[in-house]
């Protein structure tokens, strides 16, 4: 595996390459990632990989210097996997200069639910995400359902930029107890790692709730919520969000989507001690 931080010498290595897919990560890699890694290799040929933590979709009390950095162990784990070029920037290599120009998600997908609780985070991603694209220029990106809301805004913005490249989707990955895999759980302590499991099961007991009302309405919908919310702050939790929204937009279910209970997704983030954890669950 070549290893490059240079966007030079990566366009230099790449040139040719017209069927490349291309996997982003802010590295401390776990088994989540490298299943992208095989998603990636099924689309396309090389494989391109890239581990930079994003100081701009970091807010200022958040885990920006903290973030776990494992750079030999990621680079490890990647030549096992195949990975051609490992893309892992300096900050001055990818911002040379000030990052002046940046991308703004539309309000209604990247100022709601995450867009709400961290504010720019979005701006942040898509920002980045158009710079990493620009330097690999793959035909194929694949991003982790785990971040749901992420995926559908970078869609999003490769459809109205018309950018020559698939989103390719990847399922999420999760320990055997149900909890998705992230780096951040690496923050929790024991007895917080034996509680997590329970966000996942929270989500799907509000699936099952979802999927046996008589009457599928905003208000039921409405009081479903409330009780994961409730569950969850009963057990020590403080969530920011349980939220029961259509896949397609993220927007609250219209009549026709209410009707079937089809096509919906529920989202959450909610904090455990200082651990902020994410996850959600298609219906
Ligand atoms: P990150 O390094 O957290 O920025 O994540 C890099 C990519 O891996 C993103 O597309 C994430 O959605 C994806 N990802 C993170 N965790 C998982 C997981 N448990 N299963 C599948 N994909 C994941």
């Amino acid at each position: 595996m070549k290893i490059i931080s240079d966007i030079q010498e990566l366009r230099d290595h790449l040139r040719g390459q017209n069927r490349a897919s291309f996997v982003p990560t802010m590295g401390n890699l776990h088994e989540g990632h490298l299943s992208l890694m095989r998603l990636a290799r099924q689309h396309g040929d090389p494989v391109v990989a890239s581990i930079f933590v994003n100081r701009l979709q970091f807010g200022p009390n958040e885990d920006f210097d903290s973030y776990p950095r494992t750079m030999q162990a990621d680079i490890d784990k990647l030549e096992k996997e195949g990975v051609y070029i490992l893309f892992a920037p300096t900050e001055r290599d990818l911002y040379p200069q000030p990052q002046e120009y940046r991308v703004d998600p539309p309000q209604q997908l990247g100022d709601i639910l995450e867009g709400e609780f961290r504010p720019g985070f979005f701006k942040g991603v898509c920002t980045v995400v158009l710079k990493l694209l620009s330097c690999v220029q793959p035909q194929v990106a694949v991003f982790g359902k785990k971040d749901y809301q992420q995926l559908m805004i970078i869609r999003q913005m490769a459809k109205q930029f018309a950018l020559p490249v698939d989103i390719v989707p990847g399922e999420t990955i999760r320990a055997e107890d149900g909890l998705a895999l992230s780096s951040r759980n690496s923050y929790l302590s024991s007895a917080e790692r034996t509680e997590a499991p329970e966000l996942q099961k929270v989500l799907k007991e509000a699936r099952a709730r979802v999927l046996d009302l008589s009457e599928r309405n905003d208000h039921a919908l409405n009081e479903i919520e409330k009780v994961a919310i409730s569950t969850l702050t009963r057990r020590g939790w403080n969530p920011d969000y349980i939220a029961i929204r259509q896949q397609s937009d993220l927007a609250r279910p219209s009549n026709e989507s209410l009707q079937t209970g089809e096509g919906l997704v529920i989202l959450t983030a909610a904090k455990l001690g200082k651990t902020r954890l994410i996850d959600n669950l298609e219906i």
